[in-house]
């Protein structure tokens, strides 16, 4: 989802003549999103460009109503550039989703690609297509919807109702502890041919992208991890995420289960080294899953269940080790020294 997610950056090919719609950009990419709004503000009489700059930069910041004004001015401009009707289509797709307007996001993912106006804006608008159901690929899938999500099924299942109502119950559940509330539905696809997705996105199912409240998964995954990715961006402003709490927290709420010391304790006699939380935490990228989530499953618990929800709440802003030292003081040493050595011992 390189192009989708990052489009924002690569969109601006304007023919700028003033230097202040240049600075405009400058600090659309500088991420100074009000600053950028009210520059381009100025040029909307002169520069169709300023609709898709407005246009994106409210995307950004989540204001998908007021978004789709400008972006539809940009995309219907007679004198704007392909490039900027492309990309007003693009955001459009983008923020209609968000509204939970599947047939307007189609058209507009649709009329982007069919412009053809440049190779980026056809690659972000192909990867909303897949992400976001709007392909034919999906022509044939049910979509059920219910009070906290939006169930897009492959094939809908015997018991479905059964599976839409556990997955409530579990988003209920989690949520009794985060009290996150998100932008919109978790748009929750369900695939039956696991093969078939790992192609579509060349990674193996699940996954979730908070920022847009998408997630893809099938029948055989855990209840919780997805569900908890998508609650627990939204229980503080995540600035500094780090793999070993995002991973361990959905592990932790996952629902299977599972003893992850007893996990973690099969697999540490064969990888040939002494695991240690504190360098997992401060590698976290390098950390195979395999270790990664019963490591952060048995950190995050432990953590929550020593200290509390509120310090816990407080780590999710900046999930780093130095966060955490501020937070906890010399009682996360101890505790991971804990953990280490039981995970270690015999
Ligand atoms: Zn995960």
């Amino acid at each position: 989802m390189k192009y989708l997610l990052s489009g924002f950056l690569l969109v601006l090919c304007l023919s700028a003549d003033g230097q202040t719609m240049k600075d405009a950009i400058s600090l659309f990419e500088k991420g100074q999103l009000d600053s950028s709004i009210a520059t381009a503000k100025q040029y909307m009489q002169t520069e169709p460009g300023a609709y898709q700059l407005i246009g994106q930069s409210l995307v950004k910041q989540g204001k998908y109503a007021e978004a789709i004004m400008y972006l539809e001015k940009g995309k219907n401009s007679l004198n704007a550039e392909p490039s900027v009707r492309a990309w007003c289509m693009n955001d459009l797709g983008i923020a209609w989703f968000m509204r939970g307007a599947y047939e307007k996001a189609k058209e507009n993912i649709k009329a982007c690609i069919d412009l053809n106006a440049t190779t980026n804006s056809v690659r972000s608008a192909r990867e909303a297509a897949i992400l976001f159901g709007l392909s034919e690929l999906y022509d044939s899938w049910a979509r059920k919807e219910s009070t906290h999500f939006v169930f897009h099924f492959q094939h809908i299942p015997d018991n479905a109702e059964f599976y839409i109502a556990a997955n409530e119950m579990a988003y209920d559940s989690i949520n009794r502890f985060f009290r996150s509330t998100l932008p919109k539905k978790i748009d929750y696809f369900v695939w039956d041919d696991t093969k078939l997705a790992e192609r579509t996105f060349h990674q193996p199912l699940a996954f979730t992208k908070t920022l847009f409240c998408v997630t893809h998964t099938s029948m055989h995954n855990t209840r919780g991890h997805e569900i908890t990715h998508n609650i627990s961006m939204y229980a503080n402003t995540v600035k500094k995420p780090n793999m070993l709490v995002f991973e361990g927290i959905a592990s932790y709420f996952d629902f299977s289960g599972r003893d992850w010391m007893k996990e973690i304790k099969k697999i540490a006699p064969h990888i040939g080294y002494i695991i240690s939380i504190k360098s997992i935490w401060l590698s976290s990228e390098h950390t195979p899953v395999t270790i990664l989530y019963p490591a952060g499953a048995l950190l995050t618990g432990s953590l929550i269940q020593q200290f509390g929800r509120e310090k816990f709440i407080q780590l999710l802003a900046d999930q780093s080790y130095e966060n955490a030292k501020k937070l906890y003081g010399s009682a996360l040493d101890e505790l991971i020294a804990g953990l280490d050595r039981e995970i270690n011992s015999n």
